[in-house]
């Protein structure tokens, strides 16, 4: 499981991360929140490493490759070289291609989707590693909120470990186990998310005043 001890990461003069200690423990759901430029995506790309996949923010719109060989390419790590695709190869990406409902996009090309059919194909690359954990930088960023529940319970589909970041608030705090609160580069406050989203936490992270409210919807 991914882990960082007193990690400081500098970009010149910026320190993007201050000394930061974070563990992940197998089957948690972790949301990293903070405002822009408050370290999540160092966060992020620090703990990744071995037995990780990271989901990047965004994938290239002109990529000239069927959808199928994207997600493909999540199997590199296990083909061997000079070497077509094994049956295990296209069988993890069949599952993959199934798991985020885009077994019917297999035979179309990657320059020729929607964003957020291109962000489940993103996602379904990262299930072909088969890492027990997922890294998802913003993937909620450019979707509207229909498109939000449904990569949320997409997620919460899925058997795997996930850190995703996000600047929004606010989400769908019952998908997660932790949040971890991220202000200039440190924590400032992790746990449950109805103890960590408090009006004063987030008030102090974006250094405005705020007053939450709970609003709750029916599902259509
Ligand atoms: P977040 O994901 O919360 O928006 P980041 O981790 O991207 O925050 O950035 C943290 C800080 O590091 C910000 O001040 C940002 O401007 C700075 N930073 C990030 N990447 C670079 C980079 N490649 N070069 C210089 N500064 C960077």
């Amino acid at each position: 499981m991914p882990e960082i001890r007193n990690r400081t990461v500098r970009y010149g003069q910026v320190v993007a991360l201050d000394d930061v200690t974070f563990a992940v423990q197998s089957g948690e759901r972790v949301a990293v929140v903070g405002p822009n430029g408050s370290g999540k995506t160092t966060l992020l790309r620090a703990l990744a490493g071995p037995g990780t996949a990271v989901v990047p923010q965004n994938v290239p719109t002109d990529l000239a490759l069927g959808c199928r060989e994207f997600v493909m390419l999540g199997r590199t790590a296990h083909l061997s070289a000079w070497h077509a695709p094994s049956r295990a190869d296209e069988e993890s990406v069949d599952r993959a291609l199934a798991s985020v409902d885009a077994a019917d996009l297999a035979g179309r090309r990657m320059d020729a989707i929607s964003g957020g059919e291109r962000q489940r194909l993103a996602i379904a690359l990262a299930l072909a590693t088969e890492a027990p954990v997922l890294l998802l930088d913003e993937p909620a960023a450019h979707l509207d909120f229909r498109r939000r529940d449904e990569l949320m319970a997409l997620l919460a589909r899925l058997d795997r470990t996930v850190v995703m970041t996000t600047h929004e608030l606010p989400f769908d705090t019952d998908f997660f186990t932790r949040v971890v609160l991220l202000a200039r580069g440190r924590i400032v406050a992790e746990g449950r998310p109805e103890d960590v989203l408090s009006s004063e936490n987030i008030a102090a992270a974006w250094g405005v005043p705020v007053k939450l409210r709970t609003v709750r919807c029916a599902s259509v």
